[in-house]
């Protein structure tokens, strides 16, 4: 399993997201407020996880549940 990891110590979050699964769309990238996402060679990253509001929206968007938040259930 490839699973990427991205913390915000400032913030507390962790956010994973699991390669294996994404499917690179974007919904993620689109949907979230604080353009914390970015689609890299197909496959979504938190690159901006320091702009994190903590709304869930992420989570709930990936139709394949790739992304865990540690702040979303
Ligand atoms: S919780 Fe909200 S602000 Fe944070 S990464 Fe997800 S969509 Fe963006
Ligand atoms: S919504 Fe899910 S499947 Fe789509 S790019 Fe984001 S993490 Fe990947």
């Amino acid at each position: 399993m490839v699973t990427r990891s991205y913390g915000s110590k400032s913030l507390g979050v962790t956010i994973e997201i699991d390669h294996d699964k994404c499917e690179g769309a974007g919904d993620c990238a689109e949907i979230c407020p604080a353009g914390v996402y970015e689609i890299v060679d197909e496959k979504s990253t938190a690159t901006d996880v320091e702009n994190c509001q903590g709304c869930c929206l992420c989570v709930d968007s990936c139709p394949v549940g790739a992304i865990k938040h540690s702040a979303c259930g």
